[in-house]
């Protein structure tokens, strides 16, 4: 991996957000907050990582864990205090320190319930910068992300002014705007101990009931950002734009996007252990053959290497365009094509999927469950794999699939649109196959272009796996453009 390497200063990140791969992960922001402070450590910056404590947390990483202090923080409009311990863990010069405080995240999982939720992150959201003046580290940037860190910056720029952290510049990521931290106002005013004035409209005042934490860090952010230029652009209209098109219009000058990346250590089918045959860009053709046929046994489909694979790997949810799929899904089959889902949610999807294993023995297999190992076996072993999405601010599963040579079909929305160009046969050019409006025949002929060419093209397919494997699907470009913008607003008075 080669990064430029930054003639800046020295910049220092602290990253908030309320979930983190390998410690906690449900989804794409486990990754980002994963990945980029990795590939930031690379480029001249320190970043330390914050996070809550949860008790999901595997023990593994518990015990690795070293105890930095702990001190009592008032939170509550009644002046209540709570407990804020600090366990900390460096990894690959990363800096992850947790928020331990038993109340608030002893429950399962890091999500139980917006009554349980929002209390949870009003703690951590203002324990986080509590804890930065405490181990007296003081960031040039706290960059939040997504709604649980959403009242940093309402905290930095009220709370915490007057306090060495309050110098920072605050950045807030959206990497699904679907989830913002709405509640009664009465309910926020209690747990946040912020001032009054804030729950006015141009803030966090959502209706004459509600408050939303979201849409006040969006406003009292120095910057926003998101995770693609379309989705950027998209979430400024009443589509795409969750009830804040308008909010995110009238801030739309300090609003950009920023493509994700994906660790390529971590993605990485040359060196992957979990793949039947291991493969490079030169192997690639034949090696993706035998992980088919290696996917096809586990799964119990037909063994051929001839078959069309189409891979599925999503949370099942609306999000992710899935009644298309199912309206088109005998369609989508013939004696040439096999179909590989691996997911959970919707129990509607769920069983529709169900239904067309049964029916489809050998040809479909619909693996209900969250498995990382399969994964990255579907990855190598399919031929494409199927992104429809409704909406996906940037998508991680098709910069995956290219980087293990699969070819991704995709509907042009946000990061999907940006990263993946559609095949241009008079030039032989392009990364997979696209449709844009939303509907099912769209998918439809998208899926069967993706087919013709697989069988009757097979060489120009060939091209477009070497292709894809070559493209630069990294955090490098992407971390070069945060830090760009971290030097920026730190060069702001
Ligand atoms: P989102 O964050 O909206 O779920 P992304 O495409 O940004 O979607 O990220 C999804 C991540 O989760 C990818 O790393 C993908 O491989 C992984 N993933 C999704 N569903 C499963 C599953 N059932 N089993 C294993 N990994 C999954």
């Amino acid at each position: 991996m080669s990064f430029n390497q930054s003639a800046s200063q020295t910049r220092r990140v602290a990253f908030i957000g309320s979930e983190c791969y390998p410690f906690v992960k449900t989804g794409g922001l486990g990754d980002v907050m994963y990945a980029l402070p990795r590939a930031l450590v690379h480029q001249n910056c320190e970043v330390r990582v914050i996070l809550p404590y949860y008790n999901c947390i595997p023990q593994k990483f518990k015990d690795e864990m070293v105890y930095r202090g702990s001190f009592m923080m008032d939170l509550c409009s009644d002046g209540r205090t709570f407990y804020v311990g600090i366990m900390e863990t460096v990894k690959d010069d990363v800096i992850y320190d947790f928020i331990d405080n038993r109340e608030f995240f002893d429950w399962g999982n890091p999500y139980t319930g917006l009554w349980e939720d929002i209390p949870k992150y009003c703690f951590f959201s203002k324990a986080s910068l509590a804890i930065l003046n405490y181990l007296d580290w003081i960031p040039d940037i706290v960059h939040c992300h997504d709604w649980q860190a959403g009242l940093v910056p309402l905290y930095l720029r009220t709370r915490f002014a007057e306090t060495p952290v309050g110098r920072a510049k605050s950045i807030v990521t959206i990497h699904n705007l679907r989830f913002q931290g709405i509640c009664g106002i009465e309910h926020l005013k209690y747990w946040t101990g912020l001032p009054d004035y804030l729950y006015d409209y141009p803030v966090m005042k959502q209706s004459e009931s509600d408050a939303n934490m979201f849409k006040g860090g969006l406003a009292y952010a120095d910057r926003i950002t998101t995770v693609s230029r379309t989705y950027a652009e998209e979430i400024q209209t009443s589509f795409y734009g969750e009830g804040l098109s308008g909010h995110l219009y009238y801030h739309r000058t300090k609003l950009s996007g920023i493509v994700n990346g994906i660790d390529v250590e971590q993605w990485n089918s040359a060196t992957d252990k979990l793949l039947a045959a291991p493969y490079d860009m030169n192997t690639a053709v034949e090696r993706k053959r035998e992980n088919k046929r290696a996917l096809q046994e586990q799964l119990g489909l037909t063994q051929d290497d001839s078959q069309f694979v189409i891979g599925l790997v999503s949370r099942l949810t609306d999000q992710k365009g899935l009644d298309l799929v199912n309206a088109v899904f005998p369609e989508l089959l013939d004696e040439n094509t096999q179909v590989v889902i691996l997911g959970t949610g919707d129990p509607r999807y769920e069983d529709a999927f169900r239904y067309y294993e049964s029916a489809n023995k050998g040809r479909v297999c619909a693996y209900i469950s969250y498995n990382e190992a399969l994964a990255h076996r579907i990855y190598a072993g399919a031929d494409a794999l199927l992104v429809p999405s409704l909406f996906e601010p940037c998508g991680l599963t098709q910069l995956i699939a290219m980087r293990y040579g699969t070819v991704p079909i995709v509907r042009e929305t946000g990061g999907l649109k940006d990263t993946v160009a559609p095949y241009d046969a008079e030039n032989n050019a392009g990364n997979g196959f696209t449709f844009d409006r939303y509907e099912a025949d769209l998918l439809l002929g998208a899926v069967l272009d993706a087919r013709t060419l697989y069988l009757e093209q097979r060489e120009r397919w060939d091209d477009m796996v070497r292709r894809d494997m070559e493209k630069d699907v990294s955090w490098a470009n992407s971390a070069n453009q945060y830090l760009a913008l971290y030097d920026e607003l730190a060069s702001e008075e």
